[in-house]
């Protein structure tokens, strides 16, 4: 008799990534292909985060530190706290997958916002963990009330989510909103809901009444921070997150953390890209000014798209030109252009957009011109 396998892994749909360059260059014969599908930070590395890996190769005869000293000693300093507060990922998906597995059992529930990062749900399915998703506010936001009631109903519920902002509407939720949240939360069963905040685009934020995340873990005991190295320090491709929260969560992470989960190339990129912060104040700048070209360049094409927080732009396509994302997406790759569809969110109508260097903006803004051109001479045929 075969093997058997449980339901709830035959019915994952697994993560759909952005489309790679070289994939595109080679199916549509392209040479110059433009990828505004990952939020990646489109300098590239630190030049620092570059030489502290080349470095760091010619001692690949020996394991990583596994407890990663320099890297967690360094980010210790950052947020004013201690390495017993830190706990390090493959990525901050990682750190989500120790979270799932650490504090629900399968058949308990993970809480969050329809719209929400995928990967909370795809954690949460691989270990039989049920998905409750909250409908978002009107405008997309999460809707932490509604969570709360949620919370409050399921004994079942043992974690929430809360991407701010979010990925992949760029929306947010205040200081005041969040911590109402909080606060209500310390009341539910004991306060043994585990409260997660994740902020991987915190740098990016130029907003002032979203909350400091570090304020919330020393207030709130339950509250764990996820952030990542793969957006404005650019290295999405060495996989570099993590955690923070008070040390009694985070030894208990730590039980569930395989001991070289982190190589030795990506925690010398992580350390030194800490103290280049020239690089990330460059970053915010061409990210800014890409969200002034956009802002403007959607208006002008009369494509509607949701304020954002982030390095990216959730776009009504829809509306903007009667196509869904997908076949905007699908259409756009022969231009040379690789957007983000997600329809995998239940966002069928929308397109996710991430923000380059000028150079790139322009050319993908051309294209979703050209679209827009194609499409009124087409309705002009009917
Ligand atoms: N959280 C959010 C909200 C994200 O958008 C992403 C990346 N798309 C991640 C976490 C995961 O990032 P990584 O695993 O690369 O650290």
């Amino acid at each position: 008799m075969p093997a058997q396998v449980p339901e709830y892994i035959q019915l994952l749909n697994p993560y759909v990534p952005g489309k790679p360059i070289e994939e595109t260059q080679r199916e549509y014969g392209l040479k110059r292909v433009v990828k505004l599908a990952s939020n990646e930070n489109p300098l590239g590395p630190s030049p620092k985060a570059i030489s502290a890996a080349q470095k760091a190769l010619r001692d690949s005869h020996r394991y990583p530190d596994a407890n990663a000293f320099y890297l967690k000693m360094a980010l210790a300093s950052l947020h004013k706290t201690s390495a017993t507060s830190i706990v390090v990922g493959n990525g901050s998906n990682e750190v989500i997958d120790f979270l799932i597995r650490t504090y629900c059992l399968p058949g308990d529930a993970m809480v969050t916002s329809q719209a929400a990062f995928i990967a909370y749900k795809i954690c949460a399915q691989i270990h039989g963990v049920q998905t409750i998703e909250v409908p978002a506010t009107k405008d997309l936001r999460f809707d932490l009330p509604a969570i709360l009631e949620t919370v409050k109903k399921n004994s079942r519920a043992k974690i929430v989510f809360i991407a701010n902002p979010n990925n992949p509407t760029g929306t947010y939720v205040t200081n005041l909103e969040l911590r109402t949240f909080l606060d209500e939360i310390a009341n539910v069963r004991g306060g043994s809901v585990t409260v997660v905040l994740d902020y991987a685009y915190w740098e990016y934020v130029t907003v002032n009444d979203m909350p400091d995340p570090m304020d919330l873990v020393r207030t709130y005991p339950f509250v764990v921070m996820l952030r990542t190295f793969s957006k404005i320090f650019g290295l999405a491709g060495f996989r570099v997150g993590y955690g923070v929260a008070d040390p009694s969560i985070i030894s208990v992470l730590e039980k569930v953390r395989q001991p070289f989960n982190l190589n030795s190339a990506a925690l010398a990129a992580a350390t030194a890209s800490l103290s280049d912060h020239a690089f990330i104040k460059r970053a915010q700048a061409v990210n800014l000014r890409g969200m002034k070209f956009w802002t403007k360049g959607l208006n002008e094409l009369k494509i509607p798209f949701w304020p954002s927080q982030g390095n990216f732009l959730l776009l009504d396509v829809e509306k903007g030109l009667g196509m869904n994302g997908h076949d905007v997406y699908m259409s756009n790759l022969k231009r040379g252009v690789i957007f983000r569809p997600v329809t995998n969110y239940g966002l069928k109508h929308a397109l996710r957009i991430s923000i380059g260097l000028a150079e790139e903006n322009e050319i993908a803004f051309k294209a979703l011109k050209a679209e827009r051109e194609l499409r009124a001479s087409l309705r002009g045929k009917a």
